[in-house]
């Protein structure tokens, strides 16, 4: 680690990779490059296209091949918890790891999404302390965003989604966390059933794609509560924040999220404060 030509390759380059399928759209490589360029770090970060059916021998080799660790991304997140040899809360809660380092000892698989979105909440001064939460899905990244907020002590956390089983098994799996105040909706009812929330966050994938509907009605998105989105568009907003900004609702949009996540994980592998910064310029 250091003492390299910046953003040269040397016999001791460290590796790092993101694994998923697809991988090539991912802004990873540029943060994470961007960050061991600036600092003369001996780190390079690839993308890797894994075939879920491949992903024990995929992990298997970068073991074998001295990896540092890895980011997991779709379709792999659920399936690397049965992978590794331990897990952190986030990551043994929400059943989803996003992180993994690869130490001597074994594998560590973390998940950095809930963390990295309060601290792009930080970031934009909002404070979770005892604040009323609308979380719109139940997947590994709704559970992940759950614990974190938990942790940070929100007051209470509703989650909506649209299949009742999902929210069901959320709903078990956070009863071993500290979460008070934890109550299920269905997406379609949050407007009459949670009138109070004062930060909703979007963990559906409603917004990726042009066209897709709004995660909760027009007529919800008001100045009085804060808008966070999981979801981000290289390049565009989704609609969620663009209408939330447009009537000058305060907002968090992923690609904030996205580069904390990559802060967490970047410190995880490298033990050091990743220059923020370089990794900020390099996906905005
Ligand atoms: P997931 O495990 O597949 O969960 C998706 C959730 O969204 C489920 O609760 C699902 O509900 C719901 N959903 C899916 N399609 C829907 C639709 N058409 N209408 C309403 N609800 C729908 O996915 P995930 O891993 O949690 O990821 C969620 C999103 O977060 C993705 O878009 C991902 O890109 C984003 N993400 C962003 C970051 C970042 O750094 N910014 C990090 C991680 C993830 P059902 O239970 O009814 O199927």
């Amino acid at each position: 680690m250091g003492g390299v030509s910046r953003g040269m390759i040397s016999g001791k380059t460290e590796l790092l990779a993101l694994i998923g399928r697809p991988v090539g759209h991912s802004l990873s490589p540029a943060m994470h490059n961007a960050a061991f360029v600036a600092d003369g770090l001996d780190f390079v970060y690839v993308c890797l296209d894994v075939d879920p059916a491949e992903l024990p021998a995929a992990v298997r080799g970068m073991e074998a091949l001295g990896f540092r660790g890895f980011n997991v991304t779709m379709p792999h997140k659920r399936a690397m918890i049965l992978l590794v040899d331990e897990l952190d809360e986030g990551a043994r809660i929400s059943g989803a790891v996003n992180t993994v380092v690869i130490e001597d000892t074994g594998l560590r698989g973390y998940n950095t999404d809930g963390d990295g979105m309060v601290m792009a909440c930080q970031e934009a001064g909002i404070e979770l302390s005892g604040r009323s939460v609308l979380l719109l899905g139940a997947g590994g990244t709704a559970a992940a965003i759950a614990v974190a907020f938990g942790n940070a002590g929100i007051g209470e956390l509703h989650i909506a989604n649209r299949s009742v089983e999902r929210t069901a098994q959320l709903r078990d799996r956070l009863h071993e966390t500290d979460l008070e105040g934890l109550v299920v909706h269905h997406l379609d009812s949050v407007e009459e059933a949670v009138p109070d929330a004062e930060i909703v966050i979007n963990a559906t994938p409603l917004g990726m794609k042009e066209g897709d509907p709004m995660p909760v009605p027009a007529g919800y998105v008001r100045k009085n509560r804060v808008f966070c989105d999981a979801v981000y568009r290289p390049g565009t907003q989704t609609p969620l924040i663009r209408l939330a900004r447009e009537r000058g609702v305060p907002v968090v949009s992923g690609d904030r999220m996205l580069l904390y996540q990559g802060v967490l994980a970047q410190k995880l592998w490298t033990g050091r404060e990743p220059n923020v910064r370089a990794m900020d310029r390099a996906i905005s």
